[in-house]
């Protein structure tokens, strides 16, 4: 029932175990994180539990990679397992991402997902989501490579256009995180009905489904609003809006009793 995520210089797992912590009070049964580790692949552990057993797991397979995003798992679809815990990949091990909230039309999603090939490893909700971004992203990539999409001076705006024609087809609440395996320089968040916030650092963000596991890392915060999809790196955050268009986010200050 909560997510984090780190880009940055420094370790990411280092705050994203702690911001964990200091989501624990919303209530979880698991909990994940995914990082990019070994020149770009996406290693994930997960573990039933408390936080405790996953900051365990960590130390015996430590992640070192400098952007990554966790998750403490509510269960709503399918029981707490160690496989129905986030994060979840999706396609051939192209993304990995994490969700809270709820996601009513997923058995239809899943089905089609299924007779289109892809593989569903978990009972949750979530999978489905991860595998329809996928595939919007290899439509897209395809359509790129038939020379069927204008030319864009922006990496990153296919992965914005493949989160916007995968959330499109959901029905229920979500605040989904996700990386790619095949641009390990960015991190996409966008919500429907779930919070998330974004913490801006120097040459580092932060993302969260509140204000607390900010405390300490920094004070200013940017609170995505519905329908909106941040594309974060190191460097920068690019709000865009349900039509696409950039929007002008403002920078708050991050107010919280220590
Ligand atoms: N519905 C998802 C699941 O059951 C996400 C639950 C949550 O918000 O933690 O895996």
């Amino acid at each position: 029932c909560g997510i984090v995520g780190y880009i940055g210089p420094n370790r990411a797992t280092d705050f994203l175990l702690e911001g964990l912590r200091r989501l624990e009070y919303r209530g979880y049964d698991s909990a994940g994180v995914v990082t990019f580790e070994d020149g770009g692949s996406l290693a994930v552990t997960k573990t039933t539990g408390r936080i405790e057993r996953l900051a365990s797991a960590l130390q015996v397979t430590p992640h070192e990679g400098n952007i990554g995003i966790g998750h403490t798992r509510w269960a709503t679809h399918g029981p707490a397992t160690d496989s129905n815990a986030h994060p979840h990949l999706g396609g051939d091990r192209v993304l990995a991402l994490v969700h809270n909230g709820v996601i009513e039309n997923y058995q239809v999603l899943r089905q089609k997902l299924s007779e289109r090939g892809y593989t569903f490893r978990s009972d949750t909700d979530t999978e489905a989501v991860a595998h329809l971004v996928a595939f919007e992203l290899e439509q897209l990539l395809a359509a790129q490579a038939e020379g069927e999409l204008p030319d864009i001076d922006d990496p990153h705006r296919i992965l914005v256009e493949a989160v916007r024609a995968a959330t499109s087809q959901l029905r229920g609440t979500y605040g989904l995180a996700i990386v790619f395996r095949d641009w390990p320089d960015v991190m996409i968040a966008s919500r429907l009905g779930s919070p998330l916030v974004i913490g801006v650092g120097d040459g580092e963000h932060f993302l969260a489904s509140d204000g607390s596991p900010l405390a300490g890392h920094t004070d200013r915060i940017v609170y995505l609003a519905d329908y909106e999809i941040a594309v974060l790196t190191a460097g920068a955050i690019r709000v865009l809006g349900r039509d696409s268009a950039l929007v002008v986010h403002s920078v708050e200050a991050l107010e919280i009793d220590a």
